[in-house]
């Protein structure tokens, strides 16, 4: 195991069967870090290159973080655990399709290097939830502001009674 180089040479890495980690920070990931709130926590990267049935470039990697986002319900924070994995098969045609059983995503006619980074972002994207919430029934900001609203009216009951 060795740090991952910035840049993703597809060919060359996956011919040499190369296997990278590396602990990354959310902030050295522009895209996430607008989304997390806890941009020094640790994201742990592991990526394994191989070629498939001899033609097709693979790339099988895992990824651990912990992600603090606003809650769609109550609008706190909450932390979710994410660890995204996944077997990407890099085609060339449409018919080197069949050289990769079903556990294969596949990308079609990709960069021969594209940018790490990039790379990593768009495998967490797809993987922080579109509406995060608690796991337990956290009360609604909605009936929150509810409630709210009816502590205004607090006051005049306060003034009746006083009038009675
Ligand atoms: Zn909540």
């Amino acid at each position: 195991m060795q740090g991952i180089p910035d840049i993703i040479k597809l060919f060359s890495f996956a011919k040499k069967g190369l296997n990278f980690s590396h602990t990354y920070q959310v902030k050295d990931f522009p895209r996430i870090k607008k989304l997390l709130s806890n941009i020094d926590d640790k994201v742990k990267v592991e990526l394994s290159f191989y070629i498939k049935n001899n033609v097709v470039p693979c790339i099988k990697g895992s990824i651990q973080l912990s992600a603090i986002v606003d809650c769609q319900r109550c609008l706190n924070e909450v932390n979710i655990h994410l660890s995204p994995s996944f077997k990407l098969g890099f085609l060339k045609n449409e018919q080197q399709k069949e050289k990769l059983d079903s556990s294969f995503e596949t990308i079609l006619n990709a960069d021969k290097a594209f940018s790490t980074i990039e790379f990593i972002t768009d495998e967490l994207l797809i993987s922080i939830p579109m509406s995060p919430m608690h796991p337990y029934k956290c009360q609604s900001y909605q009936d929150k502001e509810w409630i709210n609203s009816q502590d205004k009216y607090h006051p005049f009951a306060t003034l009746k009674q006083l009038k009675d």
